[in-house]
């Protein structure tokens, strides 16, 4: 058996730069800690007809099912991180393991032969808000979370748009007004996701309204367990509520809480923004995407597979995941030795919703009336919340227009869209 290392890493058998393992010795030490801890994965044989039928993009559980999956995935996260597997490159100073990126990577790949855990309710506090704390925040704010929310203590919230802004995020109103060594804060977020279990969130608020929209806005870390702070949950048209709305009434932070500097919100927002295109893009942004295996029997169960048009369009759906895997390689190669996650992360997420469409109207070719009526034929009707789901994923974390703006402007080099009034 090829082993994570021999495959990455055969040219560098060194120890880390702490000199405190190899890589040999750090994969050896994840498979026994994953051998003692969870079931080895078996090889998955996709049989029509058999196990869940279940391919909805967002996750469409109660509210009991949210609190009895979260119960699991911090077990699980505690178990981890005291094992040393929680924050493998993070700074030992908050601790991390201080290890190479790299070692992560290991890890991941070791991890992906063991069935673990669903960690969906940790994705935003770990791809976003964490490594927005560690660029920005105060060493108090680092000393306090960092640690906690890698060890699954903790799960945060990213509070960014509101009703009047999502795309044009800087446009936001929510008003931040220094009063002592806090800040008082008012007004209302809108569709943020896991707000209804989340302990902190990163919000961004306008905290000098005379000054150009760019710069007047602040980024802090708020407790959403303070007075004032009410969540109140957004049904989605697939039927689940896994977003909210969050109004703000007179909530106060401590200044300690500020991320960045006063009116250095712009900054504090764009490193979010940047983690959570590398987060969706590379990732799928924690959602279990149906394999190809799955579609193509679904068309054989159907007795499609012969028809032409229905080919031609499984055949571009399976170039287009592969032609999406490779960008995102590309990007992801960049960010392990250490680079900014540049405008490759707009294309890897604009590839990969535009590949959701693509599945969304092939099944519905293939399915027609049987996916807007249930008549208990399994995995017919189930593939109603991928179709209503997609849409969702062209609009969170930057719109699909927008990433094509991006990609018009900062890769094709073509003249910026003019400023709205
Ligand atoms: C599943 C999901 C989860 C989300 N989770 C969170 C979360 O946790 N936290 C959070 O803060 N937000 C979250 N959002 C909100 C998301 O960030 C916004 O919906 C998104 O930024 C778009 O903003 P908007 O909805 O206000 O649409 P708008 O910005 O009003 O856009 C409306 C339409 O106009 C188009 N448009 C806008 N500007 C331009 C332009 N310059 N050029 C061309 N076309 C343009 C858009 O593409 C879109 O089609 C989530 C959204 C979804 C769908």
């Amino acid at each position: 058996m090829t082993t994570a290392t021999e495959a990455g890493h055969d040219h560098r058998d060194a120890a880390d730069e702490t000199g405190a393992i190899s890589r040999q010795e750090f994969e050896a030490d994840a498979r026994e800690f994953l051998k003692a801890h969870a079931a080895e994965r078996m090889e998955e044989d996709f049989v029509w007809g058999e196990g869940s039928d279940n391919v909805s993009l967002l996750p469409e559980r109660m509210p009991e099912q949210d609190l009895a999956d979260l119960a699991v995935a911090r077990e699980w996260a505690r178990t981890v991180y005291d094992a040393g597997f929680g924050w493998i490159s993070g700074p030992t100073a908050y601790g991390g393991r201080g290890l190479h990126r790299d070692y992560q990577a290991i890890y991941n790949s070791v991890a992906r032969d063991y069935d673990t855990p669903s960690m969906s309710a940790y994705g935003i506090g770990l791809g976003m808000v964490a490594p927005t704390i560690l660029a920005h925040a105060t060493e108090e704010v680092k000393q306090a979370y960092l640690a906690a929310m890698h060890r699954g203590d903790i799960v945060a919230c990213q509070l960014f748009s509101e009703p009047g802004s999502g795309s044009d995020l800087a446009s936001l109103q929510t008003r931040a007004v220094k009063d002592g060594d806090e800040w008082i804060v008012n007004v209302q977020k809108v569709w943020t996701s896991g707000a209804q279990f989340s302990d902190i969130g990163e919000v961004i608020c306008r905290t000098d309204p005379d000054l150009p929209k760019h710069r007047g806005l602040t980024g802090f870390v708020v407790d959403m367990h303070a007075p004032g702070v009410e969540v109140r949950p957004l049904r989605q048209m697939t039927g689940g509520a896994s977003f909210n709305e969050v109004f703000f009434t007179d909530v106060r932070i401590p200044d300690s809480h500020r991320l960045g500097d006063v009116n250095g919100g712009w900054t504090v927002a764009l490193t979010t923004l940047m983690n959570e295109r590398a987060a969706i893009g590379g990732g799928g942004g924690g959602v279990g995407l149906p394999t190809t295996t799955r579609i193509i029997e679904m068309i054989r169960a159907l007795g499609r597979a012969g028809d032409p048009l229905i080919r031609q369009q499984l055949a571009s759906v399976i170039i287009n995941e592969r032609v999406a895997s490779y960008t995102n390689l590309r990007a992801m190669a960049k960010i392990a030795v250490g680079q900014l996650p540049g405008p490759e992360m707009s294309l890897a997420k604009l590839s990969l919703t535009a590949n959701m469409l693509r599945t969304s109207d092939l099944v519905s070719s293939v399915l027609g009336a049987s996916i807007t009526a249930d008549t208990g034929t399994w995995g017919t009707y189930a593939w109603s919340d991928y179709v209503l789901s997609a849409p969702g994923m062209r609009i969170a974390g930057g719109t699909d227009e927008v990433l094509r703006n991006v990609l018009g402007e900062r890769v094709l080099g073509l003249p910026k869209e003019p400023p709205v009034a």
